[in-house]
């Protein structure tokens, strides 16, 4: 009988010590755990959006598309097109890449501009860009695919830790990218066929109209506010 409790004592301190244990097969199985939520994540977000449209909603998706506008913002997880259009399926034809630049997306911004003619093409920057603050403090550990599209983001100054130097510096790579698409659409522009629209998603609340405000700063490379605001294409007044 004590031979027997003996055994049994033996076995449960193994099975203790082995859940204990935080073995690399474990480690796995959490990542893997957190990729299962993730993936679910999506699915059931898909499958609420889904649901809640009625069931003729896709219909006039299938034929084609005719955006109103074509779109370039940041990659930033913290923007995004339900902020500025409601309904932004089959509205706008988007186009992201770390810090809204127009040089390394300008093939798919053609596409937009000159295939599918959308009459305004949107340039959208935000608050605390951390492609913009890169392109200031210039770290030395990016990879080289990174610093490659860092090259055209402009800024003012090198100071990333300054609000105002990177609000600054968010505003002249808005600037400088809109007067890179206005070379480009020289033509459009000069004709009305095209309406190049700068702005910043201000969700820090940089320009104290409240977080998460769209601030328009450029229409077609007219940079005075008090001249945009006068301006009937963006005064609803
Ligand atoms: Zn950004």
């Amino acid at each position: 009988m004590q031979k027997l409790s003996l055994v049994v004592l033996i076995l449960l301190l193994f099975n203790i010590s082995n859940l204990m244990a935080v073995s690399p097969a474990s480690v796995h199985k959490s990542e893997k755990d957190q990729v299962r939520e993730i993936v679910r994540h999506v699915i059931e977000s898909n499958d609420e959006f889904v649901k809640k449209l009625p069931s003729d909603y896709f219909a006039q998706l299938i034929h084609g598309q005719k955006p109103i506008a074509t779109m370039v913002t940041c990659a930033d997880s913290r923007l995004h097109t339900h902020a500025l259009d409601i309904h932004p399926d089959g509205d706008l034809f988007l186009v992201r890449n770390i810090g809204n630049q127009v040089s390394t997306a300008e093939g798919s911004i053609e596409y937009g501009v000159r295939h599918l003619h959308t009459p305004v093409l949107f340039i959208i920057g935000h608050s605390s860009c951390g492609a913009v603050e890169a392109a200031m403090s210039k770290p030395a550990h990016l990879e080289p695919s990174i610093w490659r599209e860092l090259d055209t983001i402009k800024v003012i100054g090198n100071k990333s830790d300054d609000h105002a130097q990177v609000k600054e510096s968010v505003e002249s790579n808005v600037n400088h990218q809109v007067s890179t698409a206005l070379k480009k659409y020289d033509k459009e522009v000069k004709e009305g066929h095209l309406t190049i629209i700068g702005g910043v998603y201000d969700f820090r609340n940089d320009y104290s109209q409240g977080s998460g405000r769209l601030v328009l700063i450029n229409v077609n490379g007219e940079t005075e506010l008090t001249e945009i605001h006068k301006m009937s294409i963006v005064n609803f007044k």
